[in-house]
């Protein structure tokens, strides 16, 4: 534990609490108040790149880790002055989760699924501190530490703080930005991913559910930022972090791997800007479009 404290408190739940963070931080939180809004989880079952998981009732999120076993963490955008947080949560850290009935062994694994979440923002800030200092606030997001207290409503709950960096890229280019979404954007996706693997770092949970994961676009911005190294590596020695060059050949994609599923992930290989996918001559537009 450190000295440092703040107040914390969260939407939908009628508390503030006191944290303290737990070890060193090179960043410090600019105001004495967070205020989360109410959490959110990427449930396994329901899990797609494509999917935004709504916010959560108090009664249901605050089971999170006692009678709701999860393999995912809770997560919030947060305010502490004027900066936008994101914050992850597990809770209930002390208790223990009852045998599930349905296992034919009737036992817990040692290490339950939210202890094993906790363990995780650990392992992620010890990344953060020994391989992406120098990437903080550019490729990756700033890390505000781990954090701690113990709540009425979850027990004991341990929180991970970091800047918020952007929505998940896949819904924004094909939703919410479908009308003006560009070439430029999908190409910096590649590029932060390619610049990540030059400095022999590779993300480790980049594609799945559906498409790709954990590559964050700010709208506002136009910037991209690349998150969760939970899974990650720092000895990755890349044979092509270099974009792009697949020479018509789909067997080859040129470049290394996880560089290249995200350049299938934004469909570089096969988008044709849409500027020039739907155009017609003028007067063949007439006679299309007329009724
Ligand atoms: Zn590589």
């Amino acid at each position: 534990m450190t000295d440092e404290r703040r107040s914390i408190s969260i939407r939908g739940a009628d508390y503030s609490n006191v944290m303290e963070r737990v070890g060193a931080c090179s960043y410090e939180l600019p105001d004495a108040h967070i205020i989360t809004d109410a959490p959110r989880c990427n449930e396994s079952d329901t899990r797609t790149a494509s999917y935004v998981p709504p916010p959560l009732y108090y009664s249901r999120w605050k089971r999170w880790g006692d009678t709701w076993e999860c393999n995912s963490c809770l997560f919030a955008e947060a305010t502490c002055g004027d900066l936008k947080l994101c914050v992850k949560f597990a809770i209930n850290l002390e208790k223990k989760p009852p045998p599930d009935p349905d296992s034919s062994f009737y036992d817990t694994p040692a290490v339950v699924a939210h202890v094993a979440v906790a363990q995780s923002f650990l392992d992620e800030y010890q990344f953060y501190q020994d391989h992406l200092q120098e990437l903080q606030g550019t490729l990756v997001p700033r890390h505000y530490g781990v954090w701690r207290f113990k709540s009425t409503w979850g027990g004991v709950v341990l929180l991970s703080i970091l800047e918020w960096a952007g929505s998940p890229s896949y819904p924004v280019f094909f939703k919410t930005l479908a009308n003006e979404d560009t070439t430029e954007h999908r190409i910096a996706c590649i590029q932060a991913v390619s610049e990540l693997h030059e400095r022999g770092i590779s993300h480790g949970q980049l594609m799945g559910f559906s498409n790709m994961r954990h590559v964050l676009f700010n709208i506002e911005t136009g910037t991209v930022r690349l998150v969760d190294f939970t899974t990650s590596s720092a000895a990755h020695q890349c044979p092509r972090p270099n974009f792009p060059a697949q020479d018509g050949n789909p067997d080859d994609p040129g470049c290394c791997n996880e560089v290249a599923s995200i350049a299938r992930g934004v469909q570089y290989y096969t988008y044709v800007p849409r500027e020039s996918s739907f155009y017609f001559p003028e007067t063949l537009y007439l006679l299309v479009s007329s009724k």
